[in-house]
């Protein structure tokens, strides 16, 4: 989509710090963490948030989940959280797909 910051951050549009890279997701660290390891992953295909998936984009949700468990146990994280906010009022600001990585301090649950 060509008005989407994650759209132009996924194609190096717009500079990131790189976690990883591959055909189907691209992930970076948030630039205004929540955590002392806060980084987003993201489906390189445009996708709105969790609410459009379906069938036919399903495989590149799961393949973001191996990769986050991949990148998890090469950066040494024991312990962590994912989420991913959907509209306005679960707090979602970047109408692009993206599971936030959050480890290295304790968390409370719920989640605020
Ligand atoms: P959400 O509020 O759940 O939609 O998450 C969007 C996240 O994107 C927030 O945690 C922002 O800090 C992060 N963010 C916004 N712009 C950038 C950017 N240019 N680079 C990295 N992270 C960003
Ligand atoms: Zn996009």
């Amino acid at each position: 989509m060509s008005d989407c910051l994650f759209c132009k951050i996924a194609a190096g549009e717009i500079p990131s710090k790189k976690v990883y890279e591959d055909d189907v997701c691209y992930a970076f660290y948030d630039i205004d963490p929540q955590a002392p390891v806060h980084f987003l992953v993201i489906p390189k295909a445009h996708i709105s948030s969790v609410s459009e998936v379906n069938g036919g984009n399903a495989p590149a949700v799961g393949h973001i989940f191996a990769v986050i468990a991949k990148l998890a146990k090469e950066l040494g994280l024991e312990s962590y959280r994912v989420v991913s906010n959907i509209g306005p009022q679960a707090g979602q600001s970047v109408l692009h797909l993206h599971f936030h990585v959050l480890s290295g301090r304790d968390m409370t649950w719920p989640p605020g």
